[in-house]
């Protein structure tokens, strides 16, 4: 099996042997964004230059295999500050990448804990949003999924009730602002591009003068892997994305997929879960990933579809992404200060 952009992959070695033949449509781009690759490498370095255990905050990204991942690495993830043991506040305690309410950080200074901040620069950039928003006097509305972390977290960047939460374009018909010449909008950035839009133009609709970003907050990683999607959806008979049931933008991919001509769509978080019984008869089969889900996944179901059909893999490529996210600068000091230390002790 090869991966091609444009060509068909030549026939697999074992294709004389009497197994069905099955076309895979890999989509491209899928799988880690920038803000998944750094957080990712965040834990890691921390747990080179600290050593273990270093604390996570949460699910680093939202991913299983991630994460039992890191935990094998010495990783110890809680929900709460307060879960870290009274002897471990020396300890790095590292913050997810989907953001933190601003009492986070507070709270950690107070217990006097050093942290890192693995929030994803780009919905660090909502954040700011929302606040330059609050500061002009507006109020704001929320476009996002109740109970996400990032949600969470940015609606934590402000005081309570100062933001609106809206899900769906029914939502929109129950808020009620004082003001409705004076408020602005921002949204998840994992979101549906399609289903916002839709909230979006509704809100635009019932308060004429709202401001909110040029194009939505929703980030190029997720726009791209829906994109990408919609590309492949319509040409296959089924569809499987890599990610774990709580990734909202893994999630989001197998709506896009079911609405875009490919019922048969599925989430699954490695190749144990193919359903064999869904592909039964199939010739065509699209894969895509979720950010925060690892290409390794990807290389495993194909390598478990290989073994019951001769595959071929075509690449339908929307774009490249060349996308990267700095780590955050105490960490790059803290890095060099530790090779430093090491050419020393080498010499
Ligand atoms: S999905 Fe988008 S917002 Fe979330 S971590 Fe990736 S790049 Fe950042």
């Amino acid at each position: 099996m090869t991966f091609t952009d444009t060509d068909k992959s030549p026939p697999c070695p074992r294709q004389d042997e009497h197994r069905p033949s099955l076309n895979i449509l890999l989509c491209a781009p899928r799988g880690f964004c920038a803000g998944v690759d750094r957080a990712i490498q965040i834990v890691e370095k921390s747990l080179e230059i600290y050593g273990a255990p270093v604390y996570v905050r949460h699910e680093i990204v939202h991913n299983k295999f991630v994460v039992e991942n890191l935990k094998a690495k010495g990783a110890v993830f809680i929900e709460e500050l307060e879960e870290i043991p009274p002897h471990h506040t020396d300890r790095p305690v590292i913050f997810s990448a989907h953001g933190v309410p601003k009492s986070v950080p507070i709270d950690a200074q107070t217990r006097r804990m050093f942290y890192i901040d693995a929030t994803c620069p780009l919905v660090t950039k909502v954040h700011h949003e929302a606040m330059r928003h609050y500061k002009m006097g507006l109020d704001i509305v929320l476009i996002g999924h109740a109970g996400h972390p990032e949600v969470i977290g940015t609606m934590g960047q402000l005081p309570p009730h100062a933001v609106h939460l809206v899900e769906t374009v029914a939502d929109v018909e129950t808020i009620n602002i004082s003001d409705p010449s004076r408020l602005a909008f921002c949204t998840q950035t994992t979101l549906s591009v399609d289903d916002t839009a839709d909230i979006v133009a509704a809100l635009k609709a019932k308060f004429p003068h709202i401001i909110g970003p040029g194009r939505e907050d929703i980030c190029y990683a997720t726009t791209n892997r829906q994109e990408a999607v919609k590309m492949v959806a319509p040409r296959v008979e089924a569809m499987l994305i890599l990610g774990s049931p709580n990734s909202s933008n893994s999630n989001r991919l197998v709506e896009v997929a079911k609405s875009y001509g490919c019922p048969n769509a599925l989430l699954i978080g490695d190749q144990s879960q193919i359903p064999w019984d869904r592909l039964e008869g199939i010739s065509s089969l699209g894969l895509s990933a979720g950010a925060s889900a690892p290409e390794i996944l990807i290389k495993n179901v194909i390598a478990a579809l290989e073994e019951k059909y001769s595959v071929t893999v075509e690449e339908i490529t929307l774009t490249r992404e060349h996308v990267t996210f700095n780590i955050p600068r105490i960490l790059r000091d803290a890095q060099d200060n530790y090779a430093q230390g090491r050419d020393k002790q080498a010499k």
